[in-house]
C-alpha cells in the first residue's frame, strides 16, 4: 500500500478501544480521519491530539451515529473504515433511544456511506462476543465456542433467567439498581451484527467483524469508559459479585486485531477475541494480589473454593490472523497500574 492509499476512518475515535487503534494506525503511517461527537471537548480529544503523528496525520470530524448521511463526506476517499462507535452503557432510561437505535441504525448509517465509496477496500467492525455465545446451545466445560456460533437475538430476549446473561446485570452497581435489561442489551449486539452482515452482503461491502470479550488493559483517554469503570469498582471492592465468568482480552490486542483484519488480504468473516474465560474467584484472587482492597475477600464467599472448568472460546482463528494474546492477568495488572497513574486509585 503506498502513502496515498493509507487513508482510513475510525468512528467513535475517542473511545477506549478506538484510541489504541488510532495510536497504532498513526504509528504505522496511516492518515486517520477520526470521528468524535464533540471535537471541541478536550476530555475526548486531547489524548488523540497528543499522539505521535497526530499533528501531521490525524483529522477530527464531528459525527453522530443517528445523523443520516453524516459519514459520507468523511469516508469518501478512504481505503478502510473501522467502525467502533456504539453506546457502551449498562444503564439507560430509554434503552431503545440511547442504545439500540444508535447501535443498529447507526451501523447501517455508516455502512450506507461506505457502500457509496468505491475506494473503500474493507470495513472492519467492532462487534462483541455477546453476538457469538447465546443461542440455546449448552455452555458446558467440554464446549469450545468458535466463529461458527451466532447468538440468537430472540433467544437472548426470551431467556432472561440464563445465569451467564445476568453476570454484568448483577455486577452493575448493585447498591444502586440502575441497569438496563441485560438480555435486551445482548440482543442488541446480535441484531447489530446480523444487520451489518445482511447489508454488507446486499451491497458487496468487504466486511470483517471482530468479536472481543471483556476488554481490559491500560487507558489512553482521561475519562473512564464503562467497562474500565466496572474494573475500578471491582478493584475497590464496591460490587456484590455473582459466581460467573469474565471473557478477558487486552485492549492492545483488540486494537492490533483491527489493523490485521484490515491489512491481511485473506482476513474474512468474524474473529473471536478472548484470551481466556476466567471465573470470578480467580479474578478476585488476582485483583486482591495486585491491589489490597479492604474487605474484598469477604465480598466473594467462593474465593477459596476450587475453580471449576468453564467453556472455552477458540482464539485459533485470531492467532492465525497474527494476534498473540497478552495473558489476562498481565492485562489486569496493567489496567490497575493505569487506573493508579490516572488518579482513579489512590495507592
Ligand atoms: P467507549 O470507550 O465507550 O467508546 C464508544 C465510542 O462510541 C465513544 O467514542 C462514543 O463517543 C461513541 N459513540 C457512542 N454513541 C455514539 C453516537 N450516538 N454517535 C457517535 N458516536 C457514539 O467503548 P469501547 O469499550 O471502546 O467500545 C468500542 C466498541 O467495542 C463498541 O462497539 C463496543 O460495543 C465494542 N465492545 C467493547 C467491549 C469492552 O469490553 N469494552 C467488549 C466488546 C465489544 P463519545 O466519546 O462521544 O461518547
Amino acid at each position: 500500500m503506498n502513502e496515498a492509499e493509507k487513508v482510513v476512518c475510525v468512528t467513535g475515535a475517542s473511545g477506549y478501544i478506538a484510541s489504541w487503534l488510532v495510536k497504532l494506525l498513526l504509528q504505522r503511517g496511516y492518515t486517520v480521519r477520526a470521528t468524535v461527537r464533540d471535537p471541541n471537548d478536550p476530555k475526548k480529544t486531547q489524548h488523540l491530539l497528543s499522539l505521535d503523528g497526530a499533528k501531521e496525520r490525524l483529522l477530527l470530524f464531528k459525527a453522530e451515529l443517528l445523523d443520516e448521511g453524516c459519514f459520507e463526506s468523511i469516508v469518501d476517499g478512504c481505503q478502510g473504515v473501522f467502525h467502533t462507535a456504539s453506546p457502551v452503557l449498562f444503564s439507560a432510561s430509554d434503552p431503545q433511544a440511547e442504545i439500540i437505535d444508535p447501535a443498529i441504525k447507526g451501523t447501517l448509517n455508516v455502512l450506507k456511506s461506505c457502500a457509496k465509496v468505491p475506494s473503500i477496500k474493507r470495513v472492519v467492525m467492532t462487534a462483541s462476543i455477546s453476538s457469538v455465545l447465546y443461542n440455546g446451545k449448552p455452555l458446558t466445560p467440554d464446549v469450545v465456542v468458535d466463529e461458527t456460533w451466532f447468538s440468537d437475538s430472540r433467544f437472548c430476549q426470551e431467556n432472561k433467567a440464563c445465569p451467564s446473561f445476568c453476570l454484568l446485570l448483577m455486577m452493575c452497581f448493585a447498591n444502586e439498581v440502575r441497569y438496563l435489561s441485560w438480555p435486551y442489551a445482548l440482543s442488541k449486539c446480535a441484531e447489530t451484527e446480523e444487520a451489518a452482515w445482511r447489508f454488507a452482503k446486499d451491497n458487496r461491502i468487504n466486511l470483517v467483524v471482530l468479536n472481543p470479550g471483556y476488554v481490559i488493559g491500560p487507558l489512553l483517554q482521561s475519562a473512564l469508559n464503562t467497562t474500565s469503570e466496572l474494573v475500578l469498582s471491582l478493584t475497590r471492592g464496591e460490587n456484590t459479585l455473582p459466581t460467573s465468568t469474565f471473557r478477558f482480552v487486552d485492549v492492545r490486542d483488540v486494537a492490533y486485531a483491527h489493523i490485521l483484519a484490515f491489512e491481511v488480504p485473506l482476513a474474512a468473516g468474524r474473529y473471536c477475541l478472548v484470551d481466556r474465560n476466567v471465573q470470578i474467584p480467580e479474578v478476585l484472587k488476582t485483583v486482591k494480589e495486585l491491589y489490597p482492597t479492604p474487605g474484598l475477600q469477604e465480598k466473594c464467599k467462593n474465593l477459596d473454593k476450587p475453580v471449576e472448568p468453564v467453556f472455552q472460546i477458540s482464539n485459533e482463528k485470531a492467532q492465525g490472523l497474527g494476534v498473540s494474546f497478552i495473558a489476562w492477568n498481565v492485562s489486569m495488572r496493567e489496567t490497575i497500574e493505569s487506573l493508579k497513574e490516572k488518579g482513579f486509585l489512590s495507592f
